[in-house]
């Protein structure tokens, strides 16, 4: 709750501004790469070479293990979200790496023919970009099916069309044209276009989640080195810095794929982090209120299995309970307590002369009398039928009776308001007994209470009987 509210308490201006400056610092780190390539275009000898074909192939193949790791988690998000962008993005990682596995594999022939080892770069750039601008079109769609995302055949179909691009620029490297310029800066020069698209189109779409923000981040960086490409030659420094602006940018993405993979498994949804904190804030709102109605029921739940329903006085099962935690105390403490046993009497012919509703009602107003006549902390219990019971806590036989007298002609002085019968000649009879005095274990003090309660009966009702 607290989150919520401090959120809402910054100051509109400085919110704004910090906004702005987030933007500022997103732009900025997406666009730092055009400092580098201004560097060298300025202030860089082009013709300066640095011809490393073993450090190359090496780098080609950590960028193909990479490729395959990152397409791989793609799939398996896709496989959980089911997120047409992330199929895309899966295609992309796919296509590039298939691509680009084999700019790294002719290295050796750039000697032999140099457009079989170059073009692949371009071809493998221009794949991902394209498939990354669908990917970026299908943002927000509908999530693929279950089945449509295990379908093998889908996927078998797209690695024979990496698998047919690749024979393609084989045989493109092989022809007259390979040679001409416009080939491969139609290719890089495509790439280029396409990622430019894309970030235009998400910038036009304003579309802000984190992951998302990445994404538009790592384009920015393909589309960068696209650039830095089309300025190079081979093996001189601004081609090496398109290599490691377009790995940037790889890296990047892979870094939001691997949020995803850890989040939502989904690329296009995961929440902002205010998002998160205002839902956070608003789920523990909602927690702590079903914590207290949790707690409400627990009680009345407590209350319903302690209480017998019609006289609202303690059942039978919370009785004992009170009487075995005084029994603890009166031995701790060596304090004395009393018992009274009651029963009504002659309840029968009450039922009989008005009836059993009449007869419930006697007893509600019995124990309505009966803790009249107690003291705030003695406990009356129905112990079931018309039987009752009455815990004295600290309390000597001699009060005891006392105040079971005081319980006995409470009950034969009784009027009931509620009961449209002049006079009910209602009387109870009631058995005393001590702990200690009477025992010290729960039976034998129920039993002497007992005991006595039947000697009251015998005597003739509507008495209290002691030892
Ligand atoms: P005694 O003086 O010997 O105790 O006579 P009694 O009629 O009270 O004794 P008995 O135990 O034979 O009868 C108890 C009666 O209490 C029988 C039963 O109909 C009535 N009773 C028990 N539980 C309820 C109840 O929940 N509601 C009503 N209305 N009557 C009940
Ligand atoms: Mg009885
Ligand atoms: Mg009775």
């Amino acid at each position: 709750m607290d989150m919520s509210t401090k959120i809402g308490e910054q100051p509109e201006a400085i919110r704004r501004v910090t906004k702005l400056y987030a933007k500022l610092l997103i732009a900025g780190f997406a666009l730092s790469p055009i400092v580098l390539i201004a560097y060298l275009y300025f202030f860089q000898d082009p013709a300066l070479k640095f011809e490393n074909h073993l450090f190359h192939e090496m780098a080609i193949a950590a960028a193909t293990l990479e490729g395959v790791f990152v397409t791989y988690v793609s799939w398996r998000c896709y496989q959980s979200s089911g997120e047409p962008l992330l199929r895309w993005l899966t295609l992309a990682f796919l296509g590039f790496t298939a691509i680009y596995a084999l700019h790294g594999a002719f290295t050796g022939m750039a000697h032999h023919n140099i457009w079989l080892f170059l073009l692949y770069g371009p071809a493998s750039r221009l794949a991902m970009a394209i498939l990354l601008l669908i990917g970026l079109l299908s943002f927000n769609q509908e999530a693929d099916s279950p089945g449509q995302r295990a379908a093998p055949r889908r996927w078998l179909i797209w690695i024979a069309a990496f698998l047919l691009v690749n024979i393609l620029v084989a045989i493109l490297a092989y022809s007259p044209i390979a040679g001409n310029p416009v080939v491969r800066l139609t290719m890089e020069g495509g790439a280029l276009a396409f990622s430019a698209i894309n970030v235009t189109l998400m910038l036009i779409g304003r579309i802000r989640s984190p992951l998302m923000t990445v994404f538009g981040i790592s384009i920015t960086m393909f589309g960068l080195s696209s650039l830095a490409f089309i300025l190079g030659r081979p093996w001189n420094h601004m081609w090496w810095l398109a290599h490691a602006i377009f790995a940037g940018g790889f890296f990047f993405l892979s870094y939001g794929i691997i949020q995803a993979f850890h989040t939502t498994r989904s690329f296009a949804k995961v929440y902002s982090q205010e998002e998160m904190v205002n839902r956070l804030a608003m789920a523990m709102v909602k927690t702590e209120s079903a914590i207290q109605e949790l707690q409400r029921s627990n009680q009345m739940l407590a209350h319903l299995a302690s209480t017998d329903p019609l006289t609202g006085a303690a059942n039978r099962r919370h009785f004992i309970d009170r009487v075995d935690a005084e029994i603890a105390r009166a031995k701790r403490d060596n304090l004395p307590f009393s018992l009274l046993a009651l029963d009504l009497d002659n309840f029968k012919s009450i039922n009989d002369h008005y009836g059993h509703q009449i007869g419930d009602e006697v007893l509600q107003g019995f124990v309505q009398q009966s803790l009249d006549a107690i003291r705030p902390y003695d406990s009356i219990a129905r112990m079931g039928g018309e039987e009752f019971m009455i815990l004295l806590p600290q309390t000597t036989m001699d009060v005891a009776v006392t105040i079971g007298e005081r319980v006995r002609s409470a009950t034969e002085n009784a009027v009931f308001e509620s009961i449209l019968i002049p006079k009910l000649a209602l009387t109870v009879s009631i058995g005393v007994s001590q702990f200690g005095h009477d025992g010290t274990s729960i039976d034998t003090i129920f039993r002497a209470a007992d005991e006595r309660l039947y000697r009251a009966k015998d005597m003739g009702r509507n008495c209290v009987i002691t030892a």
